[in-house]
C-alpha cells in the first residue's frame, strides 16, 4: 500500500506533529523510566572546614571543554532549553578545597590522592554539541554531603556538576590524623578539548581530630594536572540509523543493541546521535518528552514525489534520538507489517535519515547502519548524497539477521529510492534479475559490514547459513568481521532488578535465587517446588530459534521433576503446539503467549537453565543474560551461541552450560540430560558452573571498544 501524499496533506500532517499529538499507543516494548532529559548546570559550592589540613582539588574545565557549546540547531522552534542557577553549564571552573588545619598541628597527608581520611573526588567531562559535561567533587570527611547542581539544557546538551561532601560523622567534623603540619595536596583535573573526562580523588583520613573541613568549589587556577580517567582518543561522531530501539519500540535483539550500544560508546567518547522513525506505537511518555526540531519537504521517487520529514528529538543518558516524523508511512501499530508497506516505508527511512543529518547540520564521522531497513543508507550516502556535507562520513553496516534482506521487485524499489540505474546492476542490488535487495545494496556500498559474532561472520559466508547471499559476502569478506555483542547492566542486573521478587548476587545466589523461583511458579501457577529443575525458554517462536526439537522432546523433558517455562509469540503452529503442552503437562508446564519484559526478567531469575537450542543464532542475548541471572545455557552450537557458551566439562569442571552440535532433537535432550544430570547429582560442581556463569563479563563494555576501533579505523 503506497502511501499516498499530497502536499495539502503532509501540512496537515505538520500540524499534528507540532502539537505532539496523542495517538494510539501500544507498545511493543514494555519500559523501565527513562526520563531526564532535564540538564543542568551548577555552581557548587560546598563548604566543610576541617582543622589542620587543607587539601585542594581543582576541576577545570577548558576553553573548548567550557564553551557550553550549545549548537542549538537553526530551528530549534519548540526547543525547551531550562537554565537554573548562576552557574553557567560549560564555562565552568570547579574548585574544591578541603582544609583541615591541625588541631595540634601534627597532620600527614599522603600526598598523591589520599592524604588522610578524606577523599575528594573530581570529575570533569565536556562534550561539545549534543554532549554532557559533568564535573563532579567529592570530600567525605565526616557525616555530611552537599550536592548542587545546575542545569542548562538547550537541546541536545547536557552539563552537570555534583559536589558531595561526606564528612564521617558529623557535619563540618573531620577526624584528622595528626601528621604533617598543615600539608598541602592540591590536585586538579582538567577536561580538555571535546569531552575529555578526568577523574581525581583525594582522600583525607582525619583520625584522631575533630578538624573542620571546606569545600569550595569555584573557578581557580590551575596548579597541577592529574587526569585519572582518560577517555579513549580521538573522539568520533557516529550517527546510528535502524528501525528500532528499546524503550522506544523492541521486537528482538535489534532493539536492545541500537539502545545499548550508543549508550557505552558515549561513555567511550563517541558523540553518538541515534536516527528512528517515529512510529505511533512509541509510548505516549517518550512522545510527549520529543522536541519538534523542524521539517522539510524531501523528493524521494523517480517521478520526483516529495514526502514531508520532521524531526522530533529527545535526550537520554548522554545519547541524542532523533525520530523521523512522518505519519503516512509510520502510523501502524506495529514497526513491520508487510513487505508491500515496508519497502517504502523504510526506502523513506534510509533517506529522510540522510537528508535530516544534513538538515541539522551534523556531520559524523561514521554513519553506522543496521540490518535491511538502513541498507539502503551506504547506498544514497555514495551516491545522491556524495556532494553534500556528510558525503564524507564512513558507513558500516551491521548485520543482525541475515535471513531478512528486504527483497521485492525492482521496479518498485527503483521507483520509492529514485536511485541512479547504475546501482541495479547484478554485483549491487539485483538479485535474480528481476529482483532488488536492499540488504545487498548496504554490503555493496558500505566501507565495513560486521555481524554480532565471529562464528555467525564465518558462517554467513558459507551457503548453509549464507541465505544465498554467501557468495557476495565471500566477495566482500575484506571488510567483513564480528563483534559479538553485550547486555546492558543497567536493566539487566539481578541484584538491582526492580522487576525480581528477590534481588541477588555473586555472594548470595545461592540462597536467594531460590525464592524467585517460588515466586515464578506461584506466578505462573506451576507446582511450587524449589526443588524442580526449571527450565525457562524466552524466545520469538520462529522457526530460526529450534522449537520443532523443543516440541519433539517436550514429553521426555517431564519427568516429575521438571518444569518448563515458555514465553514468546510467533508463528501460529509453535504457539499453538506450547498451548497444548501447557494444558497437557498442567501445573509441569507453562506456556505464555505474549511478549512481556516483566515476565522475561521472572524467568531469567527464577529458572535454572535457559533453553537456545536455534538452527542459526547470529548471537543471541538471551543467553547471556541467563548467564548473568545464574542460569544455566542449554544451547545448539552455532553463531553467537559458540562464542559466548563454553561447552561443560565434567573432568576439569569447567565451562558455562551444555551445548550441542548438529540440529537433531536426540542431541538436544541429550543435553538436557546432562544439565539434569549434573543438577540432582552434582549440585556443588552445578552452583559452581553458577557462579562462573554470573562473574563472566557479558556487558558492552569490551564490544563497544571494538565498534570504537572500528570507527578510528575507517576514520584515520
Ligand atoms: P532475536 O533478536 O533473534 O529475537 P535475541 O536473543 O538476540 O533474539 O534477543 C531477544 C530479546 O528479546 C531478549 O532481550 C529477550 O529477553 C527478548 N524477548 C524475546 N521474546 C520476548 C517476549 N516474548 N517477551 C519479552 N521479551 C522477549
Amino acid at each position: 500500500m503506497p502511501a499516498k501524499s499530497t502536499r495539502k496533506k503532509k501540512t496537515h500532517t505538520v500540524k499534528k506533529t507540532v502539537k505532539t499529538v496523542k495517538r494510539n499507543t501500544k507498545a511493543t516494548a514494555v519500559s523501565p523510566d527513562p526520563v531526564a532529559t532535564d540538564i543542568k548546570a551548577v555552581k557548587p559550592v560546598t563548604e566543610v572546614k576541617p582543622a589542620a589540613k587543607k587539601v585542594e582539588t581543582k576541576a577545570e574545565v577548558k576553553p573548548a571543554a567550557k564553551k557550553a557549546e550549545i549548537k542549538v540547531d537553526a530551528k530549534p522552534a519548540e526547543k525547551k532549553v531550562e537554565t537554573k542557577s548562576e552557574a553557567k553549564p560549560a564555562a565552568k571552573k570547579a574548585e574544591t578545597k578541603v582544609e583541615a588545619k591541625p588541631a595540634e598541628k601534627k597532620v600527614e597527608t599522603k600526598a598523591e590522592a589520599k592524604p588522610a581520611a578524606k577523599k575528594a573526588e573530581t570529575k570533569v567531562e565536556a562534550k561539545p554539541t549534543e554532549k554532557k559535561s559533568e564535573t563532579k567533587v567529592e570530600a567525605k570527611p565526616a557525616a555530611k554531603k552537599v550536592e548542587t547542581k545546575a542545569e542548562a539544557k538547550p537541546a541536545a546538551k547536557k552539563a552537570e556538576t555534583k559536589v558531595e561532601a561526606k564528612p564521617a560523622e558529623k557535619k563540618s567534623e573531620t577526624k584528622a590524623e595528626a601528621k604533617p603540619a598543615a600539608k598541602k595536596v592540591e590536585t586538579k583535573a582538567e577536561a580538555k578539548p571535546a569531552a575529555k573526562k578526568a577523574e581525581t580523588k583525594v582522600e583525607a583520613k582525619p583520625a584522631e581530630k575533630k578538624v573542620e573541613a571546606k569545600v569550595e568549589a569555584k573557578p581557580v587556577e590551575e596548579k597541577k594536572e592529574e587526569p585519572v580517567k582518560e577517555l579513549p582518543q580521538p573522539r568520533r561522531s557516529v550517527a546510528f540509523i535502524g528501525s528500532e530501539c528499546y524503550p522506544f519500540v523492541k521486537t528482538g535483539g535489534l532493539g536492545d543493541v541500537m539502545y545499548a550500544l550508543p549508550k557505552e560508546l558515549a561513555k567511550q567518547n563517541c558523540d553518538v546521535k541515534v536516527i528512528l522513525p517515529r512510529y505511533a506505537c512509541i509510548p505516549e511518555k517518550y512522545q510527549e518528552k520529543m522536541v519538534y526540531r523542524g521539517s522539510f519537504d524531501m523528493n524521494l521517487c523517480s517521478d520526483g514525489r516529495s514526502f514531508y520529514v520532521g524531526i522530533m528529538e529527545y535526550v537520554w543518558d548522554g545519547v541524542v534520538y532523533d525520530f523521523i516524523d512522518n505519519q503516512e508511512f509510520f502510523t501502524n501499530g506495529n514497526p513491520y507489517t508487510n513487505l508491500i508497506d515496508d519497502i517504502p516505508k523504510f526506502c523513506y527511512f534510509s533517506k529522510a535519515a540522510l537528508a535530516a543529518l544534513n538538515y541539522m547540520d551534523w556531520e559524523p564521522d561514521v554513519i553506522h547502519c543496521h540490518d535491511w531497513q538502513a541498507a539502503l543508507v551506504p547506498v544514497y550516502l555514495d551516491t545522491m548524497f556524495k556532494d553534500t556535507p556528510i558525503g564524507g562520513a564512513k558507513t558500516v553496516l551491521t548485520i543482525h539477521n541475515l535471513r531478512f534482506q528486504g527483497i521485492y521487485d525492482k521496479k518498485m524499489i527503483s521507483y520509492w529510492t529514485g536511485l541512479p540505474d547504475y546501482v541495479f546492476n547484478k554485483d549491487a542490488l539485483t538479485v535474480k534479475w528481476l529482483d532488488a535487495n536492499m540488504l545487498k545494496g548496504g554490503l555493496t556500498y558500505a566501507d565495513a559490514i560486521t555481524t554480532v559474532s565471529g562464528t555467525y561472520a564465518w558462517e554467513i559466508q558459507t551457503p548453509e547459513y549464507g541465505e544465498d547471499l554467501d557468495a557476495h559476502l565471500r566477495y566482500h569478506s575484506g571488510k567483513l568481521r564480528g563483534i559479538v555483542n553485550g547486555i546492558d547492566y543497567d536493566i539487566w542486573n539481578p541484584a538491582t532488578d526492580p522487576r525480581l521478587a528477590n534481588n541477588y548476587d555473586l555472594g548470595n545466589v545461592l540462597t536467594e535465587k531460590r525464592k524467585n523461583k517460588k515466586a515464578l511458579q506461584e506466578e505462573l501457577g506451576l507446582e511450587v517446588d524449589d526443588g524442580k529443575f526449571v527450565i525457562g525458554l524466552v524466545s520469538r517462536l520462529t522457526n530460526q530459534k529450534g522449537l520443532d526439537l523443543v516440541n519433539e522432546i517436550l514429553p521426555q523433558l517431564i519427568d516429575g521433576n521438571t518444569q518448563v517455562v515458555i514465553l514468546g509469540t510467533g508463528d501460529a503452529q509453535y504457539e499453538d503446539s506450547f498451548r497444548y503442552y501447557e494444558n497437557a503437562y498442567r501445573g509441569q508446564v507453562c506456556s505464555n503467549i505474549m511478549y512481556d519484559e516483566t515476565r522475561a526478567h521472572h524467568i531469567y531469575a527464577g529458572a535454572d537453565a535457559l533453553l537456545v537450542p536455534s538452527r542459526f543464532e547470529p548471537c543471541g542475548l538471551t543467553q547471556l543474560i541467563a548467564m548473568h541471572y545464574g542460569d544455566i545455557p542449554i544451547v545448539r552450537e552455532t553463531g553467537g551461541l559458540k562464542d559466548t557458551v563454553e561447552p561443560y566439562n565434567e573432568y576439569t569442571n569447567w565451562g558455562n552450560g551444555f551445548t550441542f552440535d548438529r540440529y537433531e532433537s536426540g542431541l538436544l535432550l541429550d543435553a538436557v540430560n546432562r544439565a539434569k544430570t549434573l543438577y540432582f547429582t552434582n549440585r556443588w560442581c552445578w552452583d559452581e558452573m553458577v557462579q562462573r556463569n554470573m562473574d563472566k563479563d557479558v556487558s558492552w563494555e569490551s564490544s563497544a571498544r571494538q565498534y570504537r576501533d572500528l570507527y578510528v579505523d575507517l576514520t584515520r
